[in-house]
C-alpha cells in the first residue's frame, strides 16, 4: 500500500504536457504513470480535467520584516492557497531595526520564525557591507544559505566598486549574487525634484524610478559579475529596456540569470491611478508594451524565472496621498500563479513546460533546492492540482496574507490552484489551509551548479 495516487490528469513538467498519474510514498514522487502500474493507494486525488504540476518555488519572497508585516504563518498560508510549495525569503545581518549584527543571526532569526510556516522555505542573505568578513559568508553556506543579495539603490546599497568587491567573494565560494538593480543617483535626483516641485501623486511614482535608471545599473552589475565569473541573478527585471540590457551580456544562463515578477506581467502604470499608492513597489510599473516585452524575453529565454517580490502591507500603510509616503511593496503570493497562467499562458501563448521552468524548475535549480520544482521519481512530492479553464475574480477578501488589499483586485483570471500538496500532504483544497502551522520545514540549501538553461 502506497500513501496517495493522483489520478486522471494532465501532467505538466519542465519538457511536456502527458496524460499519467503519480503515486506518492513517504513524501516522494514514487511514480509516474498508469495507475495500475501502482499499489493500491490509502488516498486517491481526482484530477480529470486538471493539470497535475510541481509546486511553484518562489525565490523572492519578504517574510517577518524588516519590509513585510506578514508572519511565515501568514504568509506561507497565502503561498499554500496559491501553489507556491517552496519560498526564498532574505536574512539581513545588521540593519537599524534590528537587534544582531550578523548574517549568521539574521539566518537564525528567519529559520526560528519560520517555524510555524505551512510552506518549505529558505533565505537569502543580505549584504549591505562589500566588506563582511568573509567567515560570515562562509558560515551562511554552512548553514544552507549558498546565496547574497545586494542593493546598488537605497542608503544599504553598494555602489559599482562594492558591487565588484562582493563579487569577487561570492565568485571565489562558487555562491550566486542576486542584485537589485536600479541607478541611485539617478533615481535619488528625480526623487528630490519630484519633492521639490510637490509632484506627489501615485501616477508621478514611475517617473522617479525610470527604466533607463534600471537598465543602467543592470548594466554596471552584469558586466561586473562577466569580469568577476560570479554567479548573477538579476532582481525583478520590470521593463523591456534592462530585460535587453541583461541579454547583452548574457548568453547561456550559465552565468547571468534574470526574473521578473508577477506584477510586471499583468500591470502596468495606469494601475497607479486605479490604485494609488496601493500599487507602489520598486521598481515601478512600466508601460503596456513592456509586459509583452517581458513575456517575449521569458519565451526567448532572456528572463529564467517569474517571482512575486512579496512584501505586506496594510491599506493604511500604503494608501498615502503623497507616494513617497507609501510603504512599498505588494503581496502577491496568493495570486500570482494564476495570474501568470491568466497573462502569459491564457493571454500571450506561453507553453505550459514554459510556465513550469520559469516558476517552477529553474528557481530550485538556480537556488540549490535540490529536491524542489519537479516531478522525478525519488524527488518530495510538492505537487499543484490546478484547474486552467476554471475563472476567478481576485479580491484582498481571500487573503491569506496579513495585508489587507490586493493590486489585482476586481480582476478576473483563467485558472485556479485546486490542491496543493507539499511532501506528500495536501496543505490546502478548495480554498482551504488543511493542516496545524508547522507543516513547512527549512531547507538546507547546497551551491547549485548553474549550466545552460533549458
Ligand atoms: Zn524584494
Amino acid at each position: 500500500m502506497i500513501d496517495t495516487i493522483i489520478f486522471g490528469g494532465e501532467i505538466v513538467t519542465a519538457d511536456g504536457v502527458f496524460e499519467a498519474d503519480v503515486a506518492i510514498d513517504d513524501g516522494v514522487i514514487a511514480g509516474i504513470g498508469a495507475e495500475d502500474t501502482f499499489q493500491s493507494a490509502s488516498e486517491r486525488i481526482d484530477a480529470t480535467n486538471r493539470l497535475v504540476m510541481p509546486g511553484v518555488v518562489d525565490p523572492h519572497v519578504h517574510l517577518a520584516g524588516p519590509n513585510s508585516i506578514d508572519t511565515y504563518e501568514a504568509g506561507t498560508a497565502a503561498a499554500a492557497l496559491g501553489g507556491v510549495t517552496t519560498v526564498c525569503t532574505f536574512a539581513w545581518g545588521s540593519r537599524e531595526d534590528t537587534d544582531w549584527s550578523t548574517l549568521e543571526a539574521g539566518i537564525e532569526y528567519q529559520q526560528k520564525e519560520g517555524e510555524p510556516a505551512f510552506v518549505d522555505f529558505s533565505c537569502h542573505a543580505v549584504i549591505t557591507d562589500e566588506a563582511i568578513p568573509g567567515t560570515e559568508l562562509d558560515t551562511a553556506i554552512e548553514n544552507g544559505v549558498p546565496s547574497f543579495k545586494l542593493f546598488t539603490a537605497y542608503d544599504f546599497g553598494v555602489d559599482n566598486g562594492g558591487l565588484e568587491h562582493a563579487f569577487e567573494r561570492i565568485a571565489e565560494r562558487d555562491a550566486v549574487a542576486l542584485v537589485h538593480t536600479e541607478d541611485p543617483d539617478v533615481c535619488g535626483r528625480r526623487e528630490a525634484q519630484q519633492r521639490t516641485d510637490g509632484r506627489s501623486a501615485p501616477n508621478e511614482y514611475p517617473d522617479s524610478r525610470p527604466i533607463h535608471a534600471e537598465a543602467m545599473a543592470a548594466d554596471d552589475a552584469v558586466r561586473l559579475a562577466q569580469e568577476t565569473g560570479v554567479n548573477y541573478y538579476g532582481m525583478h527585471t520590470s521593463g523591456e529596456d534592462s530585460a535587453r540590457a541583461i541579454l547583452t551580456h548574457r548568453d547561456d544562463g550559465s552565468q547571468i540569470r534574470a526574473e521578473t515578477c508577477a506584477h510586471y506581467l499583468a500591470l502596468d502604470r495606469s494601475a497607479y491611478d486605479t490604485h494609488g499608492a496601493l500599487a507602489v513597489m520598486a521598481p515601478p510599473l512600466r508601460e503596456p508594451s513592456d509586459s509583452d516585452a517581458l513575456t517575449e524575453h521569458l519565451r526567448r529565454g532572456s528572463l529564467d524565472v517569474v517571482s512575486t517580490d512579496h512584501v505586506a502591507f496594510m491599506r493604511e500603510q500604503k494608501d498615502a496621498e503623497a507616494w513617497w509616503d507609501a510603504g512599498f511593496g505588494i503581496n502577491g503570493l496568493q495570486r500570482s500563479l494564476p495570474v501568470v497562467h491568466n497573462e502569459a499562458v491564457v493571454r500571450r501563448g506561453v507553453s505550459y513546460p514554459l510556465l513550469v521552468r520559469a516558476m517552477c524548475t529553474r528557481p530550485a535549480r538556480t537556488f540549490g533546492f535540490e529536491s524542489k520544482g519537479t516531478l522525478e521519481v525519488g524527488t518530495d512530492a510538492d505537487i499543484i492540482v490546478f484547474d486552467p479553464d476554471k475563472s476567478q475574480t481576485i479580491t484582498a477578501e481571500s487573503n491569506a496574507s496579513l495585508a489587507d488589499y490586493t493590486v489585482y483586485e476586481g480582476k478576473k483570471v483563467q485558472g485556479a490552484v485546486e490542491t496543493t500538496l507539499i511532501r506528500g500532504t495536501v496543505v490546502a483544497a478548495d480554498g482551504e489551509i488543511q493542516v496545524d502551522p508547522g507543516h513547512g520545514q527549512f531547507q538546507q540549501r547546497t551551491l547549485p551548479t548553474w549550466e545552460a538553461v533549458q
